[in-house]
């Protein structure tokens, strides 16, 4: 099989369980089935680890507090950034690394790749990984797509560009109006999956505006709960991803 065959087969296995998902985004159901199904392209990895991850920055006014917050609980995580803030943010993109976390890629522009035409979603991811790179010394391993909308052209960029696609297990709808620090770690603690890659936001882009405050305030919230369980915490590169290549 070649590999665009390959992409596009594993494309409609992806598809035939996201139909489910794009109509009903955050059930339970459509979840648990993702994780079980696809445990790869939902970051499961090592039961005692829990990935975090962080989407939609870099961004001057808000991750140098998520930073920050993160150094004080001895935590790393995985930034999946966005190619035009990082061109925006070159500096703040060079301390995530110096700072001991991960850069990743959310795509070069917040648009999804549903209805993009593979060769729109190749440039574009092609573009983010290049410059991610570039201004952050160190080449992106991981793609999550903005909104977590796998596509067929979604895949196929991923696969040219070398990088491996990854959604989430467990998220805190920290984007939502009105979310706190309590809603964001309850939702968490609810959605929990063994081996969880969290999905958190360090930017308010895409979210209600001041949402990352709220961000930061579960932060310790689910540090007392995760620490209760005996779980480590860490980026994505060391979460032992089931099926990731090394
Ligand atoms: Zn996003």
């Amino acid at each position: 099989m070649t590999s665009t065959r390959r992409v596009a087969a594993c494309a409609g296995a992806v598809l035939a369980v996201s139909g489910v998902a794009h109509s009903l985004p955050g059930t339970v159901a459509w979840r648990s089935m993702r994780c079980r199904i696809l445990p790869r392209l939902s970051g499961v990895g090592d039961p005692g680890h829990v990935a975090l991850t962080f989407d939609d920055g870099p961004d001057p006014l808000s991750t140098p507090a998520v930073l920050d917050a993160l150094d004080a609980l001895g935590w790393r995580a995985t930034f999946f950034c966005l190619g035009e803030r990082v061109r925006r943010a070159p500096g703040l993109t060079r301390e995530l690394v110096e700072r001991g976390h991960e850069v990743a890629v959310h795509g070069d522009r917040h648009t999804s790749h549903l209805r993009r035409l593979a060769a729109s979603s190749m440039a574009d991811v092609a573009r983010a990984r290049d410059t991610i790179g570039d201004v952050a010394g160190v080449p992106p391993r991981w793609f999550r797509p903005p909104y977590g909308a796998v596509s067929s052209s979604a895949l196929l960029a991923a696969k040219r560009s070398g990088l491996q696609l990854v959604l989430w297990t467990t998220w805190g709808r920290d984007w939502r109006p009105g979310a706190t620090g309590e809603s964001i770690a309850a939702t968490v603690t609810r959605t929990f999956w063994p081996g969880a890659t969290v999905l958190l936001h360090d930017s308010d882009v895409t979210s209600a505006p001041g949402s990352w405050r709220a961000t930061l305030d579960a932060l310790p919230l689910l540090a007392g709960r995760w620490a209760a369980g005996g779980l480590r915490v860490g980026p994505l590169r060391e979460h032992g991803v089931v099926g990731a290549s090394p």
